[in-house]
């Protein structure tokens, strides 16, 4: 079973002292550019340190993970191995010496949006943010993917270049259609 809350005040920890906890968490498939891609595996394991800080907690959580899905130039099946390493501080009781200096109002408080104020931490809420945070730019099935034929549109991954001049050197006619697209 995927873990979704995490009781913190339940591990016990007084001040100064630290934690870890480690389970599997399940991050819902994301969507890139109008395409879904798949977050494996369905259950990650993860580890999630804590210390407990004079009024709250120092949270550092870590997983690795693989998105699969569509090449972002060529279409074809793709993954890539995302690993995560996010931390939170949830200080909710910081009081600032000088109020003027602060934040002020309700910004004065540092608590984590992923802690409730029963110190219940929200795994699967922050498992999913720090992945979309941690996401490469573009997901390629290689680095160095050529993408597809401007022309006729097909991949150009392992394909004859020759097959792929499409008259390139001369042919008016090509010339005439890259004008009507
Ligand atoms: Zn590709
Ligand atoms: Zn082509």
């Amino acid at each position: 079973m995927a873990t979704e809350r995490i009781d913190l005040a339940g591990l016990g920890l007084a001040f100064g002292e630290a934690s870890s906890v480690e389970g599997t968490v399940a991050v819902d498939d994301v969507v890139l550019g109008g395409q879904g891609y798949r977050v494996e595996p369905p259950e990650i394991p993860f580890r999630l340190d804590v210390s407990r800080t004079s009024t709250g907690y120092a949270l550092r959580l870590r997983f690795d993970t693989v998105i699969a899905g569509p090449c972002f130039r060529c279409l074809e099946a793709a993954s890539v191995e995302v690993p995560i390493d996010a931390r939170e501080v949830d200080q909710p009781e910081t009081a600032f010496e000088d109020p003027g200096e602060g934040p002020t109002g309700e910004g004065a408080e540092a608590g984590s949006p992923y802690v409730d104020s029963a110190a219940v931490l929200d795994l699967e809420s922050w498992s999913r943010d720090a992945l979309i945070l941690a996401l490469p730019e573009r997901i390629l099935c290689s680095p160095d993917c050529p993408g597809l034929c401007p022309y006729c549109g097909k991949s150009l991954a392992g394909a004859d270049p020759e097959e792929h001049r499409h008259g390139e050197g001369g042919d008016p006619r090509w010339e005439k259609l890259r004008e009507l697209g």
